[in-house]
């Protein structure tokens, strides 16, 4: 169901039935805003499944009708996604539907006018960033230029344990994390097949954010 992609050591494409059906939906250009945006929502969702398998759990008692026995807890509130703004703020909802205690940080990204490095408009996250886990979230993994900057920053704060998770991924994207940041796993709904001349994934889907927020 998770395949590791032969040449991308870091990536995992959640590949299932489900999730193949709404990539496909959200590549189609006759797709309404509305629909977009719960498909990614949906999606997000989905991969919250994958994104989570390891999460760590404590023993706790229940108490059923019948009587009393062992279970399972999920530590929610130590993770944390981080939506890259703006279309990673698409992925937040579905996530957070699976894991509601998980908390929300926010990076804004912009390329500095002289240099073109990426500098953080907007960086928030909670406290103790060294004792907590890290979904960067951002539908589209292109050059890689905003991901490796954004795991960059946060780690840069302290953090510890970072992962990444998209829905399409090119190919020069996720090497270009693996080159940057080899201890971050990648997690896509798919891996596409290259970037254009302007620097759109191909197939793709167009500019995520346009067709979230209507900007297009
Ligand atoms: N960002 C997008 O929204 N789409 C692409 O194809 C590449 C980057």
């Amino acid at each position: 169901m998770t395949p590791r992609h032969e040449g991308h050591p870091n990536l995992t494409v959640v590949d299932h039935p489900l999730v193949r059906h709404k990539v496909s939906l959200l590549r189609d250009v006759s797709t309404s805003k509305k629909l977009f945006k719960e498909l990614v929502d949906e999606i997000g969702m989905l991969m919250a499944y994958e994104v989570t398998a390891d999460l760590p759990t404590r023993r706790t008692e229940v108490r059923t009708p019948l009587e009393r026995t062992t279970g399972e807890e999920v530590d929610g509130d130590r993770l944390v996604l981080v939506p890259i703004l703006r279309a990673g703020l698409g992925m937040v909802e579905g996530i957070t539907r699976i894991v509601p205690t998980a908390r929300v940080g926010h990076i804004g990204l912009q390329r500095e006018h002289d240099t073109l490095e990426p500098v953080d408009y907007y960086f928030k996250i909670p406290p103790d960033p060294e004792d907590r886990r890290f979904v960067v979230v951002d539908p589209m993994l292109a050059t890689g230029g905003s991901a490796a900057a954004a795991i960059g920053f946060l780690k840069g704060s302290g953090a510890r344990s970072v992962r990444f998770a998209c829905i399409v991924a090119a190919p020069e994207g996720v090497r270009r994390l693996e080159e940057e940041h080899p201890d971050v796993p990648v997690y896509a709904a798919v891996l596409d097949r290259e970037l254009d001349a302007n620097g759109y994934i191909l197939p793709g889907l167009g500019d995520a954010g346009d067709r979230l927020f209507g900007t297009e």
